[in-house]
């Protein structure tokens, strides 16, 4: 005792341990708290004898994005998505590409104070469709995710996660109920991989990808980040795309995206363009319908294709849609094989633009 009260909402998902402290059951890290203290992802705290969320009702910024940046290649294509996060993480990833935010530690990048309704009425004033939880990751603020996505529903919005998947089963279900697609990151194949530069576990990602598939009606889809000499070998490659394909079906898309040198691993190369071809060619010759390069400029490679006939579908030029050759119900106009998705009958026109927007400013502070 002693502490400093933490301020913050009500959070759920914890339970008192024999030993006097809190135990955290987010996620797979299960924090255990004393009083004043803060899990590893600094946001979600002990006050007093409960855990508290800190963020909730704040945001790092919120910005209108074409939907294929999730990246959702299959997803309302061309459409607007108003796009928005908080601060911390829960996992440490050395090569994170969003790390000011999600290591973010003085709060005080969260400028943005925007209530749920507030948030959903943004995204239906700013031509949005759907609104994404993403920039760090939506697990550590599920709270506030799910009331901002209970708003968007009743105004027909509808609601995408861009996560780690490194979530406990209760809280997941809870989560992912509220949302409509997914893009879930499978960092790599390796639990040594997940263990020595995320401080995580690879077991509990896939149940996570299990779950969305197969329990929910979420749309999902899959990125892999491959980074040069730490999860681009091709036997790894070989074995994940075997069990996405063995675990999830041939439908779910891939991204393999390029990395950049970032955060603590400013040492490795660029991922070249090559090794995302090799990987693509992998992942489509175990029978994966739908692979993506990301990061890099590739029309070809970006498009999808019929898996029946090899009609390009929907044309890509970055995130610019280019060519559409879907019926009204999805499905290949010159086959008719139906491409999984969610489509509707003609593709948004949002284009390559990304548009800030700002909701409400107020002094900086720390909490
Ligand atoms: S969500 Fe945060 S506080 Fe909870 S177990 Fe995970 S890292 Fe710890």
């Amino acid at each position: 005792m002693g502490n400093d009260a933490i301020e913050g909402v009500a959070a759920r998902y914890w339970h008192p341990l024999d030993d006097g402290r809190i135990q955290c059951d987010v996620c797979p890290r299960y924090c255990r708290l004393h009083d004043g203290q803060r899990g590893l992802c600094f946001v979600r705290a002990r006050s007093g004898e409960a855990l508290v969320l800190t963020t909730y009702g704040r945001s790092s910024g919120f910005c209108v994005d074409p939907i294929e940046k999730k990246p959702l290649n299959h997803f309302l294509p061309g459409t607007p998505v108003l796009s928005f996060g908080t601060a911390g993480c829960n996992l440490t990833c050395k090569f994170c590409q969003n790390w000011d935010i999600s290591k973010a530690r003085a709060l005080d990048r969260l400028q943005d104070r925007a209530s749920p309704t507030a948030i959903a009425e943004a995204a239906v004033q700013s031509g949005c469709r759907s609104v994404a939880y993403t920039y760090n990751d939506p697990t550590i603020f599920l709270e506030y995710a799910i009331d901002v996505a209970q708003a968007c529903r009743e105004r027909g919005i509808r609601n995408v996660a861009v996560s780690a998947g490194y979530m406990c089963a209760a809280p997941r279900a809870e989560l992912y109920a509220q949302m409509d697609a997914a893009n879930i990151d499978l960092k790599a194949f390796t639990e040594g991989f997940y263990r020595k530069l995320c401080t995580g576990v690879l077991q509990p990602v896939l149940e996570t990808l299990e779950y969305i598939r197969h329990e929910t009606d979420v749309w999902l889809e899959i990125t892999t980040l491959l980074i040069p000499g730490h999860n681009d070998a091709p036997a790894e490659i070989e074995q994940l795309s075997a069990w996405v394909i063995d675990h999830l079906g041939p439908d779910v898309p891939l991204h393999f995206t390029a990395f950049h040198p970032d955060y603590k691993m400013m040492d490795v190369a660029p991922t070249p363009g090559s090794t995302l071809a090799r990987a693509r060619e992998v992942a489509l010759a175990h029978g994966l319908r739908h692979v993506y390069p990301g990061n890099v400029h590739d029309e070809a490679g970006q498009s999808t294709y019929c898996h029946a006939c090899g009609t390009r579908l929907i044309g890509r030029n970055w995130y610019e849609i280019t060519a559409w050759h879907l019926t009204p119900e999805g499905a290949c106009a010159a086959c008719g094989a139906p491409c999984a998705g969610v489509f509707e009958a003609r593709p948004g026109s949002w284009g390559q633009r990304r548009m800030p927007v700002r909701l409400s400013r107020e002094p900086r502070a720390r909490i």
